[in-house]
């Protein structure tokens, strides 16, 4: 039944007390000495108090240091300067439960001005869960990026190792030549003088190597460019090919070439493609004679592995990677991309939890369905750097 508007005083405030009793937020009232005039069912729920507990006493019982000590302070100073620093703007702040345990919660505050008399009304909300999952996913993204450095910097080794060779045998060889210099008689000090200098700028160059090797590892913030993802794709499938247990499948690439560039770190977004065509290849490795098949056309019937990129619809741009394996047993399919969910028995369960705090952090989405073949399609979608 519709509520009638009345303006009937005594509906108004069985009204309100109704919001009161059934909000999911805690409510609280203070008067000007922050002394607790309410106390709401969810507050009751949420601080572990029951009303008649803390009707009477000061509001900062529920607040965790330093807010604690200095609310009455806070209070002073409002009444003194009249300047709002929360009242109407909300903010996080630490809640502290009847327990001792402290939570983080988003305060707003209202004021009321009743024949001179201040009553306050403070909106509680619990936001630890979300707090905690943002830090998770944040812990997460940290261990990522060292992972994904840690990991470039192995694939790179090869070729670091190569460069640091050349000065270290030119050192090797300017120091035999010095030596002969200085066993001539008289010695060719010039010469060898000259000697020195070449060995110690080599000295400096292998120093620099090593220098950007170590820039590599360090915790770096994310390197956001415009970027072709088709190149992306090729190269990341290039880096699939590194390691003994994923160098023998043949790829077929078939890129839509129209696609516009999205803005990304190259290196985060290869290692979610890297990810995604390693668990493909996994799926597909007992009938699979060393064929991967990469396409960008979507209406492309997958055949062992595919991985297709498009542009769909909204200024997003797409990439599956659809593989013809047994697909993605049933008992995980709601915890996918939760970290530590495996089936192998080697497994980590961390890939796709990667991929996801990767493509989240791009503004993007991350899914899986069942192709037609009975295997698994990941697909991620991006927003091209045009919208
Ligand atoms: P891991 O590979 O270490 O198990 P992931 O997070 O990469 O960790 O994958 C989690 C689980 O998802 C895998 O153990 C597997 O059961 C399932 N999975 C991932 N990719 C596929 C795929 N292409 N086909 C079938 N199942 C898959």
């Amino acid at each position: 039944m519709p509520i009638k508007r009345s303006g009937g005083k005594a509906l108004d405030s069985s009204l309100l007390d109704l919001v009161i009793q059934t909000a999911p937020d805690a409510i609280i009232t203070i008067d000007d000495a922050a002394a607790i005039l309410s106390f709401s069912p969810a507050a009751e729920r949420m601080f572990g108090y029951s009303e008649d507990e803390l009707l009477g006493q000061n509001v900062s019982i529920l607040m965790a240091e330093p807010h604690r000590s200095s609310h009455d302070h806070y209070m002073a100073r409002y009444f003194k300067t009249g300047e709002r620093r929360i009242i109407g703007i909300g903010r996080e702040v630490r809640a502290l439960r009847r327990s001792g345990e402290t939570f983080v919660a988003e305060l707003a505050v209202g004021e009321l001005n009743r024949d001179g008399q201040h009553i306050f009304t403070g909106f509680i909300r619990d936001v630890s869960d979300r707090v905690e999952a943002e830090r998770r996913a944040a812990r997460l993204q940290r261990m990522l990026d060292r992972v994904s450095r840690i990991q470039a910097l192995g694939e790179m080794s090869t070729a670091l190792a190569h460069e640091i060779n050349q000065p270290l045998s030119a050192i090797s060889s300017f120091s035999r030549a010095t030596a002969r210099i200085l066993a001539q008689t008289p010695p060719d000090t010039e010469t060898a003088r000259d000697q020195l200098g070449r060995i110690a700028h080599e000295a400096q160059r292998a120093g620099k190597i090593l220098q950007r090797m170590r820039k590599l590892v360090e915790r770096g913030k994310s390197d956001f460019r415009p970027e072709d993802l088709n190149s992306l794709v090729r190269e990341a499938v290039a880096l699939c090919r590194i390691g003994p247990d994923y160098s023998g499948f043949r790829v077929q690439y078939d890129l839509a070439d129209d696609l516009p560039k999205v803005n990304v770190d190259r290196v985060q977004i290869q290692q979610v493609i890297v990810n995604l065509v390693r668990n493909a290849a996994e799926a597909v490795a007992d009938d699979l004679d060393g064929d991967v098949h990469i396409a960008t056309d979507l209406t492309h019937p997958t055949e062992t592995l595919t991985v297709r990129a498009g542009r769909m619809l909204g200024d997003e741009v797409m990439v599956t990677i659809g593989d013809a394996g047994p697909g993605i047993p049933p008992e995980i399919v709601n915890k996918l991309f939760d970290p530590f969910v495996t089936t192998k028995e080697r497994g980590l369960g961390i890939g796709l939890a990667v991929c996801r705090t990767i493509i989240e952090s791009h503004g993007g989405r991350i899914w899986a369905d069942t192709n037609t073949q009975g295997g698994a399609d990941f697909h991620f979608a991006l927003p091209s750097a045009e919208s």
